[in-house]
């Protein structure tokens, strides 16, 4: 196929990815957009089988099957829970193929210095992308400790490895080939560079550091295609990127902190919460049936623990007892809650819950205080009021779904633990809280008990 045929079909790929892209900002399209874009990937990558240039079909049916057969599997055995993990994991097997695509471009032997500042901007940002996202997949599944990592010295030694990692890019553009000491220097300070900017973000600033290396990943991949002299890689990879960057700017915007504030200050390394003390006021499930029976308007404020209980079903049923029984029901989802960006949209879709009763907490918190029974279900750092009250909370300036001014709370969950962030949550000796201990979906599934008998 000649090049030009090859661009118009990468053409249509592009508009696949667009109209795809789009199609996904709603629940109601984004299975049809999934589906586009998957088509447009598919072009992308028959079309780029026609490429005159390729070398072995061998080699690309090896990797095609072994990617395939690793992603069938994995995509089967995750667990919801466990996304954000594989989400840090596809983030780092994009940035290390951006590295090696970079890198393998240098064996052409016919680079210009513009396709050689491309190759190293693509092994750079594909390293630190790799390193980076390992880390986070650590941090996420607790393989290691979560918690941000701080030292003295900390941004002098960032610094001196950008500074180093800048100097040997210099030096390899001097003289670029594949047996450069300088490109070796210039891999290994990338993935170091990764670990060290990983190191110090922990807690509940995770979810940022997620979707930027996700942006990343998209970056290198546009490297690549400047390397490679790729079209549709260019196009995907700047959307990736772009995508990335809107989101870790709606999740800053969300914590209420900028991206600096996430990436250097060190999630709770500095401060410490205010100690917190009180009554704790339990219900058992028969008691809040009664409250909800007797309730006008009820919100359900679903957090990570919805998501480990898999409580959604059960909730949406209960959803429609209390609306049948002539209570407004609502759903309040923060924009953080659970452990991906749209985790409670996914599982509250999943369970068939009407899209016009989802709320965001922009909408909710204003008229919080005519709710008269806010259910929060294994949700716990997104209603914490110490990111309005207490100036030393390490989650201070945090919007949170204000359900502490809701006439009365239910708090589901299984304990006083703490949530993501490790910090105490005074909601729960509020006045007007009772806490009903349990798993989310047994808790829900006794109140749906009571409402049928
Ligand atoms: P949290 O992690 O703050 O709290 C979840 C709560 O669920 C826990 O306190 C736990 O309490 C409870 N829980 C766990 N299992 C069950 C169960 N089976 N039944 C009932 N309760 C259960 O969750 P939130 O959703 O409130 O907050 C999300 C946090 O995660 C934020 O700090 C956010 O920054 C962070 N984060 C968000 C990401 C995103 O993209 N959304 C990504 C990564 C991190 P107990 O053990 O007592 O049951």
């Amino acid at each position: 196929m000649n090049i030009e045929l090859i661009n118009i079909w990468y053409v249509i790929a592009a508009a696949l990815f667009i109209f795809g892209l789009k199609q996904l900002g709603s629940p109601a399209t984004a299975v049809r957009g999934n589906m586009l874009s998957s088509l447009g990937m598919l072009i992308a990558v028959v079309v780029t089988l026609f490429n005159a240039q390729i070398i072995s079909f061998q080699w690309i049916a090896i990797a095609a099957l072994g990617g395939a057969i690793v992603g069938a599997v994995v995509a089967q055995k995750i667990e919801m829970t466990s996304m954000p993990e594989m989400v840090a994991l596809f983030n780092g097997s994009g940035g290390i193929a951006s590295l090696l695509v970079g890198w393998a471009a240098l064996y052409s032997g016919q680079t210009t210095t513009f396709t050689d500042i491309t190759i190293l901007l693509s092994v750079v940002i594909g390293g630190i992308t790799f390193s980076g996202s390992i880390l986070a997949w650590g941090k996420l599944s607790e393989v290691m400790n979560s918690a941000a990592i701080v030292f003295g010295a900390q941004r002098f030694v960032n610094a001196l490895i950008l500074v180093a990692l800048l100097a040997c890019a210099v030096m390899f553009c001097q003289d670029p080939s594949v047996d450069s000491p300088y490109l070796y220097a210039v891999i290994g300070l990338s993935l170091v560079f990764g670990v060290m900017a990983v190191l110090p973000i922990g807690g509940a600033d995770m979810p940022v550091v997620i979707s930027l290396l996700n942006s990343y990943s998209g970056l290198a991949a546009c490297a690549a295609g400047f390397a490679i002299n790729n079209n549709i890689l260019i196009v995907a990879g700047s959307m990736v990127g772009a995508a990335g960057i809107i989101l870790t700017n709606i999740m800053c915007k969300a914590m209420n902190r900028s991206l600096g504030n996430v990436l250097f200050s060190g999630f709770g390394a500095v401060k410490q919460a205010s100690k917190v003390e009180g009554e704790v006021k339990p219900i058992n499930t028969e008691d809040a049936f009664l409250i909800l029976e007797a309730a006008q308007s009820v919100s359900f404020v679903p957090g990570y623990g919805m998501a480990v209980a898999q409580a959604q079903h059960v909730v949406r049923e209960l959803g429609e007892m209390l609306e049948a029984n002539g209570a407004e029901v609502t759903y309040a989802i923060h924009p953080v809650a659970g452990r991906m960006p749209g985790h409670m949209n996914v599982l509250l879709a999943e369970a068939n819950v009407p899209y016009d009763q989802l709320v965001e907490m922009e909408d909710i918190n204003p008229r919080i205080d005519n709710v008269d029974v806010a259910v929060v279900i294994g949700a716990n750092d997104v209603v914490n009021p110490a990111a309005r009250n207490d100036e030393n909370s390490p989650i201070y300036g945090m919007p949170i779904i204000n359900v502490d001014q809701a006439r009365t709370v239910f708090v589901l969950k299984r304990s006083m633990a703490s949530g993501f962030s490790g910090v105490d949550n005074p909601l729960f000796f509020g006045e007007n809280t009772r806490m009903l201990f349990g798993d989310a979906k047994d808790s829900i599934s006794s109140v749906v008990a009571e409402f049928k008998t």
